[in-house]
This record gives structure tokens, sequence and C-alpha cells, in this order.
């Protein structure tokens, strides 16, 4: 099969420890800037009074309490802030939720109707105000990419939307602002971009040289920083896991291939329902979607086996490695070990079944009944 694609992605990285400071560069010096970020651990670690430094000769608003998993309700108060101030850039100060946020703050703002339309996929985003990024937790990629994920609190929906208007103009990654984060949150991290990478690679061999080697080189750096775990806390650790997030989910290694991101919806709605870390749905349901789509997924499960873990046995053997993984970094695979209950099979199903969800993955062949088998197979 012949291989094509367009690749897009402009926003600027300044990458290193130190590099808060190049915020200005990009950000005209007349502009009124809004600050968003999460529950405080920039007050705690010195991420904030390192970019209101930065920010000291302009004017500057703040929103503060963006949740883990943005809430639509929250981010519809920080409209109102953009709209009382005339605000003209969107610094976003955290992870993926405040990033998610901002990106659909950026569109909010500027949009007439119910922006929930931008999630539900009634509306297309036409107008943004320019986003920029001080990331402060590696996993989602967000920082450099088009998607936000957003739930509405009300309906206990999870749901995305992608928009080239979406893209950051830059992304500050200064890795020791990582030194602040919890052991969960590192692992967190690990995985998320270990399955984003999965996503985009465990699929059709309609790909290049340079896809698959560029994905395997991914992997390969996240099972290293696994079995490195010990040494987390080093600047190097937290410097190579910084980057392996980014390029996992920064749309290159995705270009032109099939895509899967099953695991991603399921995920969600364990999310939504349960509050569950969004990585760690993840790993509830990764390994049991791979064991019941083994067949479909065979040449590539093979082949991370031997590029990825050096491992040349069958599919359940490679599989068996992805678990072991998540397990060495703390994340238990098994959906029992989580706080859910009774309903958690027919809840997952039923908000599959509202979102449209019913023919998902790389050959639309997961069906609400595969995807009940799966979560049946995560309960061990
Ligand atoms: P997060 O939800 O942004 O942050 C998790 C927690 O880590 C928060 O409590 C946050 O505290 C804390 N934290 C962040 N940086 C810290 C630091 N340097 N030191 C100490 N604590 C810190 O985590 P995330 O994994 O980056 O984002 C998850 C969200 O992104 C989910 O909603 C997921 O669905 C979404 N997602 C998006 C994409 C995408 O492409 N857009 C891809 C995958 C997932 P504070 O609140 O105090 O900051
Ligand atoms: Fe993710």
């Amino acid at each position: 099969m012949s291989f094509t694609y367009d690749y897009y992605n402009p926003t600027t990285i300044h990458f290193g420890k130190g590099k808060i400071e190049a915020i200005t560069k990009h950000i005209p010096k007349d502009n009124k800037v809004l600050i968003v970020y999460g529950g405080g651990s920039i007050k705690k670690n010195g991420v904030y009074d390192q970019v209101v430094k930065a920010l000291e000769s302009y004017e500057f608003f703040e929103f503060s309490g963006v949740e883990a998993n943005p809430t639509y309700e929250t981010m519809n108060k920080a409209v109102e802030v953009i709209k009382e101030n005339n605000i003209d850039f969107v610094l976003a100060v955290g992870g993926g939720s405040v990033i998610d946020g901002c990106k659909y703050l950026i569109a909010a703002s500027q949009y007439e109707g119910d922006a929930w339309d931008f999630l539900d996929g009634s509306a297309q985003v036409e107008k943004a105000l320019p986003l920029g990024v001080v990331l402060t937790l590696a996993a989602t990629g967000s920082e450099s990419n088009t998607g936000a994920v957003l739930t509405k609190r009300e309906t206990n929906e999870k749901r995305f939307f992608h928009s080239v208007l979406s893209f950051p103009k830059f992304a500050v990654l200064d890795p020791s602002v990582m030194a602040s984060l919890s052991d969960k949150q590192l692992a967190n991290g690990l995985v998320d971009a270990f399955v984003h990478t999965c996503e985009q690679y465990i699929t059709k061999a309609n790909t290049s040289l340079l896809h698959d080697g560029y994905a395997q080189t991914i992997l390969k750096g996240l099972v290293t920083l696994a079995n490195d775990w010990e040494n987390r806390r080093e600047l190097v650790w937290l410097e190579n896991l910084m980057l392996l997030a980014n390029q996992a989910l920064n749309g290159f290694i995705g270009t032109g291939v099939t895509q899967d991101w099953a695991t991603h919806f399921i995920g969600h709605e364990l999310t939504a329902y349960y509050g569950i870390d969004h990585a760690r749905t993840l790993a509830i349901v990764q390994p049991s979607l791979l064991r019941v789509l083994k067949e479909d997924k065979k040449d590539k499960i093979l082949k991370m086996g031997t590029e990825v873990f050096n491992i040349n046995e069958d599919e359940e053997a490679v599989i068996k490695a992805i678990e072991n993984l998540y397990e060495k970094v703390g994340i238990s695979t098994n959906l029992n070990d989580y706080e859910i209950d009774d309903k958690v099979i027919e809840n997952v199903l039923s908000g599959l079944k509202i979102h449209g969800m019913t023919a998902i993955g790389e050959n639309a062949n997961i069906t609400l009944e595969t995807s009940e088998k799966i979560l049946k197979m995560s309960m061990k």
C-alpha cells in the first residue's frame, strides 16, 4: 500500500530547564493575558512565581481551579472572565487538564451559542484566541496538538474535539518543574504516553519505516524509563519522559497511519462515571482489548514484541509484557482493583451508546458486545 500524509504542527517548543521566561517572546506587549491554572500546585513549586515574573510588564488576570478532567461548567466561568476583561491571550499553566480546558476556553469565548456544540460535534471552531502553554506534567501531548477532552458534570459525559485553531502558539517544556509531581502522576504520564503511541502503532501495517521506527523508539524509551523507575527523581529521567510524551502525541507518528483510539473511548466512560484517572482507565482496558482483537492486531503485536520488548514469543507474551510494564510503575490493570459498583459494565456501555461509540477501533468492529467482552475480561 502506498503511503501519503499531510503534516502540520505550528507549535514552537522551548525545551529545558529555565525556559519559562521565553513566554514573552510570543505574547505581544500590549496584550491582556489570562493565566489559567488548576488546584494550586504551581503556587507551591515556584512555577507561578516564574510566570508572573516573566509577565511583569504585562497586564494580566488569573483564573484558577481548573480540575483534573476539566469541566464545561468550570471553563464557562472562565469564558466570563475573558469577556469581562477583553482578554487577548490565554496562557495555560498546568497539565493536560488545564491545557484542554483552555482549548475550549479560547474557542468558547469567541462563540455565540452553547460551546458544548464543539464537543457533541454539532459545530466546528471557527474563531479562537491565541493560546500559550507552560507545561507542568508530561503525559497528554496536549501542549502541541489539536485535541481537547472536556467533561460535562451535569450528564457525566467526557467528550473531545479537535481543531487546528487549538494548536498552542508555543509550549514551554521545563522538565525541572515536574520535580513536585507525585509518583502516581509520573506513572500516569508514562502510561498515557505509552498508550497514545500504541493507539497509532498497533494497527494495520500501512506505515513507513520512519513512522514505525519512531513509534518503536518512543515505546522503547518509555519501557526504559519504567525499568529505571527508581531513578524517576533524576532530571534526566524527567527530561526523557517530557520529550517522549510530547512526541507520542504531537501528531507526527499518527500521520498517514491507521489509528485506533478505542482504548481511550472506553476509558473515557470509566473516568466519566467513576473518576478513575485517565491513564489508569487505559491500563485497565488496553490489555483486554488487545486479547480480544489479537487476530486483527497480530502482526503489530508480534512486531512490538521483537522491536520493543525483545520477546520472540506469541501475542499473549507481548500483552503480558505490557501489563507488567503498567504494574511495574504501580498501576493495576484489573478493573476490580478500582472503586466501581456492580453497574460498571451497564454504565460504560450506555455511555458508549449515547456517544455513538458502537463501531470503534481501527476496523470499526468494536461493537457494544465487543466492549462488554473487553470490560468483563478486565475484571480479573
Ligand atoms: P492533569 O489532570 O492535568 O493533572 C493531574 C494532577 O497533577 C492535578 O491535580 C495537578 O494539580 C497535578 N499537577 C500537574 N503538574 C504538577 C506539578 N508539576 N507538580 C505537582 N502537581 C502537578 O493530568 P494530565 O494527565 O496531564 O491530563 C489529564 C487530562 O488530559 C484528562 O482529562 C485526559 O482525558 C486528557 N487528555 C488529553 C489529551 C489531548 O491530546 N488533549 C490526550 C490524553 C488525555 P493542579 O490542579 O494543582 O495543577
Ligand atoms: Fe490519553
